[in-house]
Parts: structure tokens; sequence; C-alpha cells
């Protein structure tokens, strides 16, 4: 992998973080309960406590994808940085600015 593989990637991750950051707020802000004394009447509740469910999906998946572009950017100078951790073959550049937190190749993933 080139210097300039490693800096378009890095960009990649730090691009995707900027973006991830605001979005978990946001889902956190919408998935915290209503309190039980909110006049929102019955069926406002439950479809509360159904987009509550459907945010909160959401907020671990994208809390997860995070977590994972946090540790790729700490992987990103290491040797093994593009490497499969399954089969040792070179992971694609196009997967890695696709899925930089993906330490496995395509073949591997599946
Ligand atoms: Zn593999």
């Amino acid at each position: 992998m080139t210097e300039a593989d490693r800096t378009a990637i890095r960009r990649k991750i730090q691009d995707e973080m900027e973006r991830l950051r605001p979005e978990i707020e946001r889902l956190r802000e919408v998935t915290r309960p209503v309190a039980p004394d909110d006049s929102i009447g019955r069926l406002s509740r439950m479809d509360n406590i159904v987009n509550i469910g459907v945010n909160k999906a959401a907020l671990g998946k994208a809390a997860a994808r995070l977590a994972g572009l946090e540790y790729a950017l700490t992987q990103l100078d290491s040797p093994d940085f593009g490497t499969c951790a399954e089969c040792g073959t070179s992971i694609p550049l196009a997967r890695l600015l696709a899925m930089p937190e993906s330490d496995l190749c395509v073949r591997c993933a599946e």
C-alpha cells in the first residue's frame, strides 16, 4: 500500500467519523424515553415506542461503525493494515475505502 493510499483512506475514515458523530448525537436525543406524565396519548405513545426501537437499532449500528473506524485509524500505519486477517491476501483499495473498518477481504467476509 502506498502513502497516497493511506492518506486517501485516512481522509475517508475522518469524513465518515465527522458524519457519524452528529448522527449519533441526534439518535441519542430521539431514543431518550418520553416521561410517563407527558400527555401524548396512547397511540402516540405506541408510535413513539416503535420509533425509539428503530432509532435504537440505528444508534447501535452507527456507534459500532464509529468504534470500528476509530480502531481502523489506530491501525492505519501498521504494516498489517490492508491485509486480510483471515487469509493474508491484500484487501483491494476500493474495499478499504468503502469499509475501512473491515480487516477481512470480500471472500473471507462472506
Ligand atoms: Zn481473506
